[in-house]
């Protein structure tokens, strides 16, 4: 068996421990005789699980008690229409800051008006905007930022406040670093990048903002049933809660956030001195004080170098370097699970590939 160096940017790479312990346990979940997959969600074993699954994140993240954990299907693109459905009545705000952003709005536009509170759409989403550009209307019911602009490689870097509730989409840098959870009335993300396979999606909800749900919704799409029936009104999607509750621990074990935060600041120094120290070959494509520590979005002077860029780094055991389809270039994700010597692999190998070219 060889694994390579992945820098996917979702689905993407999860810690080596975690896959061996999903391995080891897959035949004979927790002494049932039966796999995770094979067990009733309405079994003891499986409640058993999931409540610890609740209770190693609320820890990790230090969720207030007046806020609900739950787990949902639909991955985050539900998420884009689903919080209007639930919450929009008047206006939604949008700090359209990526890609994902604009789909949110778009998708929330079916529910009521939405607009842009600030944008860097005109820049190629190349920054986060600053806070004397923001313009909150009247009757807004809300404002929805991504904390993590996958595709761009920009990051918020402190959270900005409202008068009305704050939301967020936190699915490429959920439990990267420590947040301060009672700044948002809503938090969303999906699994595949930082915490577990793809099909599931963390919705942590303040009651407050519960209480104001929309009447007319259908049941499966209210979170308020998924908070009432603990993320059992239907089948929950088993498999990947559990391997979510294997990613709490290993985070646990090593550090909880902050000591993932450290690390990844410290990965994302290794790629980013390697962009910087490289006499402009590799330009980063983020702001410089906009930059994510997920997702380090770059291009080379060429599109022919970038395309023999990522096939080289491929044949190297480097893999996922290409930049998502909507902006092009070359984007390493090196989220959670990426280890510091992945990184320093990248690292040489820029460096040995613009001294060829
Ligand atoms: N939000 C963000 C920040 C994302 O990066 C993505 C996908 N990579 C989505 C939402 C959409 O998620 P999904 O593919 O699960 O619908």
């Amino acid at each position: 068996m060889k694994r390579v160096y992945n820098f996917n940017a979702g689905p993407s790479a999860m810690p080596l421990d975690v896959l061996k312990a999903v391995q080891a346990e897959f035949l004979d979940f927790n002494h049932t005789g039966m796999s995770i997959v094979e067990i009733s969600h309405r079994s003891a074993a499986y409640q058993d699980m999931q409540d610890e699954t609740v209770g190693l994140m609320r820890r990790l993240l230090q969720v207030p008690d007046d806020y609900h954990i739950v787990f949902m299907q639909g991955g985050g693109s539900l998420q884009f229409a689903m919080h209007a459905m639930n919450f929009l009545k008047r206006r939604g705000g949008y700090l359209n800051t990526g890609v994902w952003s604009d789909k949110a709005m778009k998708a929330a536009s079916f529910f009521g008006d939405v607009y842009e509170v600030a944008s860097s759409k005109a820049d190629g989403f190349s920054y986060i905007p600053k806070a004397d550009t923001f313009v909150v209307q009247p009757d807004t019911d809300y404002v929805y930022m991504t904390s993590n602009n996958t595709i761009h490689g920009t990051e918020w870097h402190g959270y900005p406040s409202f008068d009305v509730p704050l939301f967020c989409d936190m699915s490429s840098d959920f439990m990267s670093q420590p947040v301060d959870v009672s700044k948002f009335d809503f938090i969303y993300a999906g699994a595949q990048k930082n915490i577990g396979p793809a099909g599931v999606v963390v919705a942590i909800i303040k009651d407050s903002l519960l209480a104001q749900t929309k009447e007319d919704v259908p049941v499966v799409l209210q979170y308020k049933t998924y908070v009432e029936h603990d993320s059992t009104y239907n089948t929950p999607p088993v498999f990947g809660i559990y391997f979510i509750n294997k990613v709490m621990h290993w985070l646990e074990d090593n550090g909880g956030l902050e000591g993932a935060y450290r690390r990844n600041v410290q990965k994302a120094g290794i790629v980013y001195a390697a962009i910087d120290g490289s006499d402009g070959f590799y330009r980063g494509h983020a702001a410089a004080d906009s930059r994510s520590l997920m997702n380090v979005t770059f291009n080379l002077p060429t599109a022919e170098l970038e395309a023999a860029f990522v096939a080289q780094a491929a044949e190297r055991g480097l893999i996922g370097l290409k930049g998502h389809r909507s902006l092009g270039g070359c984007r390493a994700s090196i989220y959670n699970a990426v280890t510091e010597e992945g990184c320093r692999a990248l690292a040489e190998f820029m460096e040995e590939f613009r001294k060829n070219h």
